[in-house]
């Protein structure tokens, strides 16, 4: 019985924990216990059925950037297992991963199938017992040492050690039973998402793309530069997402319900686009203004935002006043829009929140509270912006866990 560890949850954290916990220990009974009728759920969606297991950042000062939480604390546990150890982890059970131009991480076969295959082939060997609909309904310190854990069906298993491995909890509720046994709880909410915002003159634009824009949030220091797309429903692409990300509590906090600000000429200076238009405009007074626009921009969001600013399209640039011109720099650089609601990203989305990071030993992934008890993936309070970061988490956060779990 104390020969046993269970590992609850059957995603990418607690597949990957276990593997380590039996390899590291060939002498232990390792045990699996899902609530689901099927194991790796999440990883089978994820990146669009492709999977973006991680991304191709083998700085662990950068690496950890991505993390708008938990930043501090996986920069120690990156030490351990990186990006570096996932691409060759997996490149060992002949699983190759191949790097997009933007960073993210995909196996050469393009499905998400190939991934489960890879961890599903290493629990067998590893003789890793799976119990599909198994949910644990309670943790208990034993009285003898270890851990009994209460489950759904009524049975009671004891064991050593235990790895908590349930993902991200969308209610508070749902952490009740590790509140239960101490751990400090950081109220979930969600990240990566993108921006409602009805406005049929936007959402008209469906499909555009600037490369790189800044967005800014009103009323708060959020503010990063990136892609942006228009959609169908208001804004995305990674500059949204990665806002969302960043400020996923001060969003909720506004009920998602603030004012978006994009600048899309990233890299000018107001003086200098003012400067600019207005040296062609004396240089060019008989010219449409549309023909011998300077900034380079898709032509449909040109042709907005000079509508936008009051002017028309079809007038000389001697036609323009100062007052338009100033009003033109305002929707190329203010481009300023209510914000009524969020979309949850398909690609990947992620909660905020979880298991309060100050009650965890990163060295061991041990709760500093209940010796024995151990967390991984994404029911801690780490979750990293988009492009296989939150793999990354639960790559690295499982690896942490399952080999101390696997100790003496
Ligand atoms: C649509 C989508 C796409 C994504 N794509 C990507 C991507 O391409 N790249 C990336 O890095 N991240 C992606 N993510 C995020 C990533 O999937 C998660 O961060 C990651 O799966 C977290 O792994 P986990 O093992 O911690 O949790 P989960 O994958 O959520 O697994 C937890 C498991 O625990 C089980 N469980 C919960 N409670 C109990 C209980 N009491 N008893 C027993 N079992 C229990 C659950 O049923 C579940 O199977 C995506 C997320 C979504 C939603």
């Amino acid at each position: 019985m104390l020969n046993t560890i269970v590992i609850i949850g059957g995603g990418a954290a607690g597949y990957f924990a276990a593997i380590q916990c039996a390899e590291a220990n060939k002498q232990l009974k390792v045990i699996l216990l899902e609530k689901g009728s099927k194991v790796l759920q999440k990883v089978k969606i994820s990146g669009g059925g492709r999977c973006n297991v991680t991304h191709a950042c083998f700085d662990i000062k950068q690496l950890s950037q991505s993390y708008p939480r938990g930043d501090k604390q996986l920069k120690s546990a990156f030490s351990r297992f990186y990006t570096k150890d996932t691409v060759e982890w997996f490149e060992s059970k002949k699983v190759k991963l191949k790097a997009e131009a933007d960073g993210r991480m995909f196996p050469v076969s393009d499905s998400s199938q190939t991934i489960i295959d890879c961890l599903e082939k290493e629990v067998k060997r590893l003789k890793i017992e799976v119990r599909l609909e198994t949910g644990v309904k309670k943790v208990s310190p034993s009285f003898h040492g270890g851990f009994d854990l209460f489950l759904d069906n009524g049975e009671k298993l004891s064991c050593r050690r235990v790895i908590v491995a349930t993902g991200g909890s969308p209610k508070e509720e749902g952490l009740n039973w590790l509140k239960d046994l101490g751990m400090r709880i950081e109220p979930p909410v969600p990240s990566l998402f993108t921006f409602n915002i009805p406005d049929p003159n936007l959402t008209a634009l469906q499909g555009i793309a600037v490369n790189m824009a800044k967005v800014k949030i009103l009323d708060t220091k959020l503010e990063t530069a990136g892609p942006v797309l228009i959609t169908h429903w208001g804004l995305s692409g990674p500059a949204i997402l990665k806002t969302s990300s960043l400020g996923a509590r001060i969003l909720a906090e506004k009920e998602y319900e603030f004012k978006v600000q994009v600048c899309w000429l990233e890299n000018r200076k107001e003086e200098g686009v003012r400067q600019e238009l207005f040296n062609l405009k004396a240089a060019n007074p008989g010219k449409l203004m549309s023909s011998t626009f300077p900034f380079v921009l898709p032509k449909r969001l040109t042709s907005y935002l000079i509508q936008k600013a009051g002017l028309d399209e079809k007038a000389n640039w001697g036609e323009v006043s100062k007052e338009n011109l100033n009003q033109l720099i305002q929707c190329l650089m203010y481009d300023t829009y209510e914000v009524k609601g969020k979309t949850t990203f398909k690609e990947e989305f992620v909660t905020c929140g979880g298991i309060n990071l100050d009650d965890i030993d990163f060295k061991t992934m041990e709760s500093k509270r209940l010796r024995g008890l151990h967390f991984a993936g994404e029911v801690l309070d780490i979750d990293g912006i988009t492009g296989g970061f939150n793999f990354q988490a639960a790559w690295t956060t499982g690896f942490i866990a399952g080999q101390a779990a696997a100790a003496e």
